[in-house]
């Protein structure tokens, strides 16, 4: 099902990210198509003298015209994708620190040879994100193989609206196998409870690219008067608290995002210690912050990405520059800050 349907020619300036196994082809390095294939289609990628690169992806709608699925020449098949799934799931199940969350992410797309293609696993649910054309043909397929390589009770497909519309897909949001998962799923991440909602929660209900972050700053935080912005549900927060800080402020723009953000406080919260959530901006709020003169010992910044594409980089520096220097600002002598970006 996944055979080569015609070649995509690239120009010889782009021979050198190939070599270098870049895993995708930008529209600017097409040279030429072949006339048969179509959106979707699986294409050989060779350059101007026959010269074999990859397999890949092809579309022709999106700025990514080719995502490479492998650099060998070797025929494609649902078979290979299973054995990448297989592999993908297995590598993660390895982890020494597996069993301490009942939430992951399976399957990181490009970083496990599956481009486009996401799979966050939620005690027992499974929220995948097509992020190519190339997986519409063999959708059904690729769904039956995560429902059984997971064992899952039910799979959400909740790709995210904007990266589908750059890649000319419509917009997908539907339990896709199982029945409709329930709109609290409770999981826990290094021992903290979190209620997830992934159906309606940001990216696939956590940010669990950060899993390893949260966890990374409990140690930090103790004893600590800390200050969390652009918390969202608690990610950090709740590892502060873990961690024995001695005070936690949390900072959210979004009102579904703070309700969830105090259940999970809640949920968490040995005894005594001072929590505030405030919604807002947190940009106005640290203002405010630093002119009264306020002080943390730890604070961590979180924003979203400023910065998505190459025309808002300017715009996107200052806004990283701000954040970061009102947050120095703000923090007492010897204190800590986490900058994420
Ligand atoms: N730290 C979180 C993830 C943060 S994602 C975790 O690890 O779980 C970024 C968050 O910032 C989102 O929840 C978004 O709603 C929020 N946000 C976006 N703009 C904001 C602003 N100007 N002020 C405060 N929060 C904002």
């Amino acid at each position: 099902m996944l055979e080569s349907k015609g070649k995509l020619i690239i120009k010889d300036k782009a021979r050198k990210s190939m070599h270098g196994r870049h895993p995708w082809v930008f529209s600017g390095a097409v040279n030429a198509v072949s006339e048969e294939i179509v959106k979707g289609d699986v294409v050989d990628i060779i350059d101007g003298r026959g010269g074999f690169f990859g397999k890949a992806f092809f579309n022709p709608e999106s700025q990514i015209v080719a995502r490479i699925l492998t650099f060998d020449e070797i025929e494609c098949s649902l078979d290979m994708i299973r054995a990448r799934l297989e592999r993908a799931i297995a590598l993660r199940k390895s982890l020494p620190e597996y069993d301490q969350c009942t939430a992951w992410r399976l399957v990181y797309a490009e970083a496990d040879h599956l481009p486009g293609l996401l799979v966050d696993y939620y005690s027992g649910y499974v929220h995948v994100q097509f992020h190519s054309a190339g997986w519409e043909p063999v959708k059904k397929d690729i769904v039956a193989m995560i429902a059984e390589l997971t064992g899952c009770i039910a799979i959400f497909d909740g790709s995210d609206p904007e990266m589908r519309h750059k890649e000319g897909l419509y917009t997908v949001n539907e339990t896709i196998y199982g029945d409709e998962p329930p709109d609290n799923i409770s999981v826990v991440e290094f021992g903290r409870k979190f209620d997830v909602d992934i159906k309606k929660g940001q990216k696939s209900g956590l940010y669990l690219d950060q899993k390893f972050n949260h966890q990374n700053i409990l140690r930090f935080a103790t004893g600590r008067k800390v200050l969390d912005c652009f918390s969202y549900t608690g990610g950090f927060a709740l590892a502060a608290l873990d961690g024995g800080c001695d005070s936690l402020t949390a900072i959210e723009s979004s009102d579904a995002a703070v309700a969830q953000l105090e259940i999970n406080v809640a949920l968490n919260r040995r005894g005594s210690e001072d929590v505030k959530v405030i919604t807002g901006d947190a940009f106005e709020i640290l203002r405010e912050m630093a002119d009264a003169g306020e002080r943390f010992d730890m604070i961590i910044l979180d924003p979203p990405a400023f910065c998505k594409s190459k025309t808002a980089i300017v715009k996107a520096c200052r806004g990283y520059k701000d954040i970061n220097r009102i947050a120095m600002q703000l923090l007492s002598p010897n204190g800590i800050l986490v900058s994420c970006s």
